[in-house]
Order: structure tokens, then sequence, then C-alpha cells
């Protein structure tokens, strides 16, 4: 175990003992996220479940790509953070996945899976000669599967342009946080609500399929009044984009921890939060709350967990009607969301009654409603559905299944025939 760099373990007397990490590379080409390995282990071992990376993956078979490891951006509450990576994981630089490789990765789950592959982390980060190189690399192989990209920052029209005259079908994801500049800037992201709508709308001139915009609650300087007014500003905006149905907006709470290792975990009280845990088993704890707001890690200073809550609840309920009014979600499931959060809060409130009730009877009175309590927390802001992209099934993709399942089962009768991947981290596959 000593030799292992990077491992943190407990020798047999109990004690902790932290190896240097001392394997920081300096590129992300070394890791490869292929998919077939999961089926080819699916095909061996006749057990679709336990490699099945969430419930409901099969009717939703979306897909990661990673762009890199790191972040050039240091956004207070993100433990994924440059500043974090550089205060705990001895890392000063963000490590790029070469683009060939990327789009060599994408190229491995077109030919198995017919969901949408969702690149993860902005990869604009590593400059425009790899923006260039990655986004044609996807025209040069002809990829068809729907595909999100998520950006830190609202992109530029010639981005847009690029990804139009190259790809077939293409979303867009930014996390705005929040529609107030000042709060999303004490979050870590100056840009303006401006910029940030002239984007969206440059987006829909460039043929993007659908603009994904998320908010948060519980993020330094945020009030209950700031969230409320949420749902407003998203009304100006869809005014400005034509009501365009492929907007979709999303709120939810920071939750369920600020992020250990991130700027306000180390020094909460300066960006006004006041912590709740700070140990593994302190954290442990919370888990095993029976409600958000009591798992929460965090207080923060310009509201109570209450109004962080109802205001919560509140903005989700208008960008729910906000989106069944322009139609980019039926009727239908925009009232099952409204009963929805309305009957959470109503849940809310019934558990902090028990809460305030003595603790020997707390559990008893839980556990008869946590059944309840589990279908409500399924889906609460938005239909778990409304986050899905697009999906299209063809014959390569089946062709290329039945291929690997052939495939699989010739290596299980004559192991020989099993090539070990060391050419996967060579790039040679
Ligand atoms: S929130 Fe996103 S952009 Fe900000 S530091 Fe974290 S990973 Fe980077």
């Amino acid at each position: 175990m000593n030799d292992i760099p990077n491992l943190t373990y407990k020798d047999a007397s109990g004690a902790v003992v932290a190896n240097d990490l001392s394997w920081v590379p300096d590129t992300f080409d070394h890791v490869r996220l292929d998919y077939s390995f999961s089926m080819r282990s699916v095909i061996r071992t006749r057990d679709m479940l336990s490699s099945l990376p969430f419930k409901g993956w099969l009717n939703y078979p979306v897909s990661a790509s990673l762009t890199c490891r790191g972040c050039t951006r240091s956004c207070v509450t993100c433990g994924g953070s440059a500043y974090a990576f550089r205060s705990h994981f001895g890392r000063e630089r963000v490590a790029f996945r070469d683009p060939e490789l990327l789009v060599r990765d994408i190229a491995h789950i077109a030919r198995h899976i017919p969901g949408p592959v969702f690149v993860l982390n902005d990869f604009r980060q590593a400059g425009d000669e790899y923006v260039t190189q990655f986004i044609t690399g996807l025209r040069k192989i002809d990829f068809r599967n729907p595909i999100g990209f998520e950006f830190f920052t609202p992109p530029d029209e010639h981005l847009y342009a690029l990804l139009a005259e190259n790809l077939n079908d293409y979303s867009v994801e930014v996390s705005a946080e929040s529609h107030d500049d000042a709060v999303r800037s004490a979050f870590g992201k100056p840009y303006t609500w401006e910029a940030l709508s002239e984007s969206v709308e440059q987006a829909f001139r460039h043929n993007c399929q659908r603009f994904d915009l998320y908010f948060m609650t519980g993020i330094p300087t945020q009030t209950a009044s700031s969230v409320l007014g949420t749902a407003a500003a998203v009304e100006g905006l869809y005014e400005r984009v034509d009501n365009n149905p492929r907007l979709l907006p999303f709120i939810g709470p920071m939750a369920p921890f600020l992020d250990p290792g991130s700027m306000v975990f180390e020094n909460p009280e300066a960006y006004g939060y006041t912590l709740r845990a700070r140990t593994l088993e302190e954290h442990r704890q919370l888990l095993r709350q029976p409600s958000w707001k009591h798992i929460l890690n965090y207080v923060p200073d310009k509201m109570t967990l209450d109004e962080m809550v109802d205001s919560t609840y509140e903005a989700a309920i208008g960008l729910n009607r906000l989106k069944a009014r322009v139609g980019a979600i039926d009727k239908k499931a925009a009232v099952a969301t409204e009963r929805r959060v309305l009957e959470a809060q109503i849940a809310m409130s019934r558990i902090d009654d028990i809460m305030r009730r003595e603790e020997s009877v707390r559990g008893e009175l839980l556990g008869e409603y946590k059944r309840e309590i589990d279908v409500l927390n399924e889906s609460t802001v938005c239909e778990k559905s409304e986050l899905n992209w697009p999906r299209q099934v063809n014959a390569g993709h089946v062709f290329n299944n039945v291929r690997l399942w052939f495939k699989v089962h010739a290596e299980m009768l004559f192991p020989r025939l099993r090539r070990v991947d060391a050419r996967f981290i060579k790039g040679e596959a």
C-alpha cells in the first residue's frame, strides 16, 4: 500500500496513512471512457442491473465524455475548482484530454449507445485550436447522436456557428446560478445576465436544439427575494427569444453539501455561511436526516433555511408555469410537477413538526412517513424526464452490439483472443 501514489488508507493498527500526492499527470490522456468495457462485463456476467450507471438508464442511455481534469476557474463553492485542485490535489494546471482521443471516445460511444452524449467540463478552457480540432473531428467521424455541451460561461456567436456547421444535433447547458449579476459574481461567475441572454439568442439563431439553464439557491449573498426574482427574469428572457420552448430553465438548492475543499468550506464565515458539519462522520450523520433542509451542511446568513426552502419551491413553481406557458413541457406534466412541489412543501412542514418532538418518538413517526417521502423525492421541482435530451436508435447500434456480444463470447471460449488494453493508453485502439 505504501507504494501506491495518492492513496490514503488505514493500516492494521487503524492509523491513517496518507501517501504522497505524487501522481498528478499533466494530461488526461491516460484515462479512457469506453462504455464497451461495461457492455462486455454485462455480456460476460449476464448481469445487466449491476452495470447500469443509474436507475432508468436503459430508457435514457445518456453517456458522458470528459474533456479534462481540473478547472481554470475558482467558483467559491466548488470542490473541483482551480483553488481546490491546487490546495488539495497537487494540481497546478488543468490536464486536458487530447482532442483526437476525445473524438475517439465519442466514436466508441456512438457505435454502441443510441443516447445523447454529454461533454462535461467546458472544452473551451483548452483554447481555440483545441475547440476547432475537437468540433471538426466530430464532423469527420460523422457523429449523429445528439450531443450536449457544458459551458462555464455563455459562449459567443462564433462558437455556435462552429457547432452548427459541424454537428447534426447539439444542445447547450449553462449553470448561471442566479439571474442576479451581483449574486452570480459572488459565486465566482462574473458575467452579466445581458451577456447570457444575448448568448441564448445567438444559440437559437445557430440551430441549438435545446438550451438548459440552471439556477441554484443557497449561494453567497443570495437573499430569498433574489431567488423569488428568478421567474420574472426568465420570463423576460423567454420574451427575448420569442418564447422559444427549447429554452429550459431549472432551479434547485445547493445540496446536499458545500463541497469540502472549496473556498467556502475552508473559510465559511468569510463567505456568509455557518457550517453544520466538518468531519466525514458529521456528514454521514447529516445524510441520515429526513429532508434536504435538515441534510444541508450549511446555513446561509442572508436567509434562513425556511426562507431558502420556501423561495426555492416558489421559484420552481414559477419556472414550471413559464415552461408550460411557452410549450416547453406539456400542461399535464406541469400540473403534476406543481402538485409534487406543493406536496413537498407540506411534507417539509410535517417533517419539521416531527423533528420538534421528543427524540424517542421521532424515529417511529419518521419511519411511518418514509414511504410517502421516498415517492416525493424522485422528482420534485421538475419532471425528471424534462432533463433528458432526445435519442435515436439505428441499425448500426443493433449491429455493433450484436457483434460485441459474439466477440465477448468468443473471448470467453478462447481467452487468448482477448487483447489487453495497453493500446488504449497510447490511444491506438
Ligand atoms: S463550478 Fe464549474 S466553472 Fe466553477 S470552478 Fe467548479 S467546475 Fe469550474
